[in-house]
């Protein structure tokens, strides 16, 4: 037995550790499916004790860490390519506390998001981050990756509702951040380095998060014409509506995810779709659109008036993700400010006819300038070395517009693997060196996350 297991041996019962074949590439990826799982073992901590013993140990004698939520990451983050550790954080899943005067929930870092949700619910009330993964993703991945998803146009990103975190960083210190206030200026806050730090710094193993009044949701689902028409829209439905979500799907998208969905399409045909989520009543949402009509009498658009029928109309947007996976798709989740979007879309345009054999298929969370930008290989594409050379090439074009236009490479499915040679190579050097410090004082003998983000 290798000296490792035999020291894990000392923290862990034999349950809760696991080094067969089956279980080491279950856990060894995330979603983005194209690293090559090898980790050591995976290990099951049940309490914060537990996680500070396995980093230290990993200190003490030298092996990698890989922490591990529900691995629906898409940029690699929880992928163990290299003998590494996988510390598994969904036995810790208990829903710890709940105060219904703070509105506040403290909660492990495996519980699931959707658990959070239906527990948030159970209580009248509501958590603002949701995601189409919410069934499989965790919390502690949730705040490791700071999530957007599709509310944070109205509710901002994960880390608005952090309120306290409880960690240990990679120096095996158990670190108690945050209090759970609201209103904390007492010095530097390092709560929210780890969020969004992508499992680097440190091990999440609770969370303390805010809830909010549930909103009255309405949705809406229109076809445009034109791309500056979906801009218009959104400028229009911010001064009139209160926005929930803003989403935005291309006919391509579309198309793909009709091939997950047996029904009819709701809509005529149409260039561009919008999925809107309004906070109020359906006549409100009613009125705005017919306003809109009459400025864009081509419009199409079709409203729920029942819950059923609206997770109907949000399926075709929660779907295209899955519907496109076995295309195995270059996956390029980036953002610039909505009011530059318009000449972005146009260069992805022009950026598609040099790559003719690629389908591009645009979706994503427009209201805040985040787009997913997906490309198929088309059939034509030829030989796979063609193919992986290409969307190289493919990659790096798309990555250069975004900084053309003053944009983020990662804007919510974060670095890790995937996007780690351009950040460093994008990023003013001053910048990477800094945050390689900050790095290497939380965890100064790298046995964090090895290979990922800045190391
Ligand atoms: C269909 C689909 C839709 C998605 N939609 C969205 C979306 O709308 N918005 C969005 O933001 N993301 C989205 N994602 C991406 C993904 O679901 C999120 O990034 C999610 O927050 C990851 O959580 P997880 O528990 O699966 O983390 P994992 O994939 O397990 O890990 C992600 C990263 O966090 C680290 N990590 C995990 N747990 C911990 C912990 N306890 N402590 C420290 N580090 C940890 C890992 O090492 C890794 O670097 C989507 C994914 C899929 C498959």
């Amino acid at each position: 037995m290798s000296p490792v297991l035999a020291a894990l041996g000392k923290i862990f019962q034999d349950e809760s550790i696991l080094t067969e074949a089956a279980d080491l590439i279950h856990y060894g990826k995330d979603r983005t499916d194209q690293y090559e799982p090898a980790p050591l073992a995976i290990v099951f901590p049940r309490c914060v004790e537990e996680v500070q013993q396995v980093v230290r140990l990993a200190n003490q004698i030298g092996f990698r860490i890989v922490p591990s939520g529900g691995r629906t990451g898409l940029s690699g983050g929880a992928c163990a390519t290299r003998g590494e550790v996988v510390v598994s954080m969904e036995r810790m899943n208990r829903i710890v506390d709940f105060d219904p005067l703070d509105r506040l929930v403290r909660c492990e870092a495996g519980v699931l998001t959707a658990t959070l949700q239906s527990f948030a619910e159970s209580k009248r009330l509501f958590f603002p981050i949701d995601l189409a993964s919410a069934g499989s993703s965790q919390i502690g991945g949730n705040v490791a990756t700071n999530a957007g998803g599709n509310r944070a146009v109205c509710y901002g990103m994960l880390r608005q509702w952090v309120r306290g975190l409880t960690v240990v960083s990679g120096a095996g210190e158990i670190l108690y951040l945050g209090k759970g206030l609201k209103k904390n200026n007492t010095g530097y806050d390092l709560m929210q380095l780890f969020i969004g730090s992508e499992g680097t710094l440190g091990i999440i193993c609770d969370a303390t998060l805010e809830l909010v009044s549930p909103p009255n949701i309405q949705v809406a689902l229109l076809g445009l014409k034109a791309f500056d028409q979906v801009l218009e829209l959104f400028q229009y439905c911010q001064e009139h509506l209160r926005i929930l979500s803003f989403e935005y799907c291309s006919a391509a998208a579309i198309e793909q995810a009709q091939k997950e969905i047996s029904s009819h399409f709701p809509l005529e045909a149409a260039a561009h779709y919008v999925l809107l989520e309004h906070d109020g009543l359906r006549r409100t949402l009613e009125d705005v659109l017919q306003q809109w009509y009459t400025r864009q009498p081509d419009t199409c658009a079709v409203l729920a008036s029942s819950r059923r029928q609206a997770i109907d109309l949000k399926r075709w947007r929660e779907c295209i993700s899955t519907a496109i996976a076995s295309a195995v798709p270059l996956k390029c989740d980036v953002a610039v400010r909505p009011s530059v979007l318009s000449a972005f879309f146009e260069d992805l345009e022009k950026l598609a006819e040099d790559f003719a054999d690629w389908q591009l298929v645009l979706f994503g969370h427009i209201g805040d300038g985040n787009l997913h930008v997906n490309w198929l290989p088309g059939k034509e594409s030829g030989h796979q070395q063609v193919v992986s050379h290409q969307r190289q090439l493919l990659q790096d074009r798309v990555y250069e517009l975004v900084i053309k236009h003053g944009g983020a490479i990662a804007a919510e499915h974060g670095v890790g693997l995937l996007k780690k040679t351009f950040l460093t190579s994008s990023t003013d050097g001053s910048i990477v060196s800094l945050a390689r410090q900050v790095a290497d004082l939380l965890d100064p003998n790298g046995v964090l996350n090895p290979g990922k983000v800045y190391s």
